[in-house]
């Protein structure tokens, strides 16, 4: 199997940077999702010079939900990057990390007044998705004595070809302003006297394996650009948003480089706003591109079992990893203590859910398994853990980094204390 650089196989093991799977296995237990901290660097700095090799004033925002351990956000902090934050949560997590609030910018299609408050309080720009939002942050800011920078998130009403559930600039998506109301929202938010506009927002979906709808929703934004610049409006960037995948199958599929979809997408952009005569900064905001490949998940096998095919049951399932339950996603899987085994014998892989949907791999060739193999799960440092669940009451599993010859927890495994915790007894049952 093609392996990124980070894993190799060595002695019939696969290894993580210079970290034998089996052996993080045993010294960690299973099930446990492990992030390679030199390959994230190596990520990042590729897809920062492949944009910077044409425009220099581009600014990277990591989508932080994707991944959002700390410690994950703190090498992306120190690296220069800035994050796209859905959530209060995630604001708070980009902050912590170090990031920069002039780095941040505070997405969402449902705030709540809090959400707003939060932004205005530390100071990061707003990407409003309606004019209620617009109303709402420019009282708040008012009452707040500030002023907010502001862009909108524009509806590039463009067709994607990815899951449907992560195409989001449809014509048709819950997300942003559509075309018609574009330039009113601009021209609405000119009129607010504690918002400014000074930015665009878009982002068309997520896992997309081509350049060509990138460069188009380019086109859209700088047109767009023309228009409210005509307005007055002086924009200081442009947000093109992510979305770059990355190629799940190893042996078919074919992802753009961060330097095809550089080449695609740059001279787009830098055509169109040397047209305008602008010179705004280029947000780009790549999650799974730069976490996805870093992390592997371990899970051990707790049996073996030939019902109509044959069925491996993990100790991990759609709690800790949900995408090939909610996106029919596929994640190669490599026998970690039998990697140069030959793959003959086709298994379908389950976790422990009370779900028949609960399978990490349907019909999958993998070498001869026994009860105690350890499986690695490859590419899931994205959407990974941070869609996990507590479902069955089963308490989230570690997070381990590896960096060179060093590794360490970077989130405890919760216990089922944790969960029971945060529940209360009712007054009227207590005796
Ligand atoms: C999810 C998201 C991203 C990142 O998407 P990827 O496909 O992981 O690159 C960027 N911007 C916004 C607004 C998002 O919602």
């Amino acid at each position: 199997m093609k392996l990124p650089g980070h894993l190799t196989v060595k002695d019939g093991h696969l290894y993580i940077g210079r970290h034998d799977c089996t052996v993080l296995a045993q010294e960690y237990g299973t099930p446990v999702y492990v992030t390679d901290e030199d390959r994230l660097r190596e990520n990042f700095q590729r897809y920062d010079s492949a944009l910077k090799k044409h425009y220099e004033d581009v600014q990277l925002l990591y989508a932080a939900k994707a991944n959002g351990n700390l410690a994950v956000m703190k090498v992306f902090a120190e690296l220069g990057a800035g994050a796209d934050v859905f959530s209060s949560g995630e604001l708070h997590l980009a902050l912590l990390a170090g990031m920069e609030p002039e780095k941040l910018l505070f997405n969402g299609s449902s705030k709540t007044k809090e959400d707003l408050k939060l932004a205005v309080e530390k100071g990061v720009k707003v990407s409003l998705d309606s004019f209620d939002e617009l109303r709402q942050l420019n009282k708040i800011a008012g009452d707040a004595g500030k002023i907010v920078e502001v862009s909108f998130r524009i509806n590039p009403a463009i067709d994607v070809p990815t899951h449907p559930k992560i195409a989001t600039g449809l014509a048709t998506s819950k997300f942003g302003i559509p075309a018609d109301q574009i330039t009113d929202a601009y021209r609405a938010a000119m009129e607010c006297e504690n918002v400014v506009p000074v930015g665009m927002h878009c982002h068309i979906g997520s896992q997309i394996l081509d350049v060509a709808p990138f460069a188009k929703a380019a086109e859209v934004m700088v047109k767009v650009a023309g228009d409210i610049t005509a307005l007055g409006v002086r924009l200081s960037f442009i947000d093109i948003g992510g979305g770059l995948g990355i190629p799940y199958r190893h042996e078919t599929e074919v992802a753009p480089t961060p330097e095809e979809y550089a080449d695609a997408v740059l001279p787009v952009f830098l055509q169109g706003i040397q047209k305008l005569g602008i010179k705004p900064q280029l947000w780009v905001e790549p999650g799974r591109n730069l976490v996805g490949d870093t992390t592997v998940l371990l899970t051990n096998v707790n049996s073996v079992k030939t019902a109509h095919k044959k069925f491996v049951n993990v100790d991990a399932g759609f709690n800790l990893l949900l995408r090939p339950a909610m996106y029919d996603s596929y994640h190669e899987i490599i026998v970690a203590n039998k990697a140069d085994k030959e793959a003959e014998t086709d298994y379908t892989v389950t976790g422990p859910i009370c779900e028949t949907g609960d399978i990490i791999a349907a019909d999958r060739k993998l070498p001869m398994i026994e009860d105690g193999d350890i499986l690695a799960i490859l590419d899931t440092g994205a959407y990974g853990y941070s869609m996990s669940s507590q479902y069955n009451c089963r308490p989230r599993c570690p997070e381990v980094m590896v960096a060179g010859d060093r590794s360490a927890v970077m989130r405890r495994a919760e216990t089922v204390i944790d969960i029971v915790n945060t529940m209360k007894k009712l007054p009227w049952h207590e005796k």
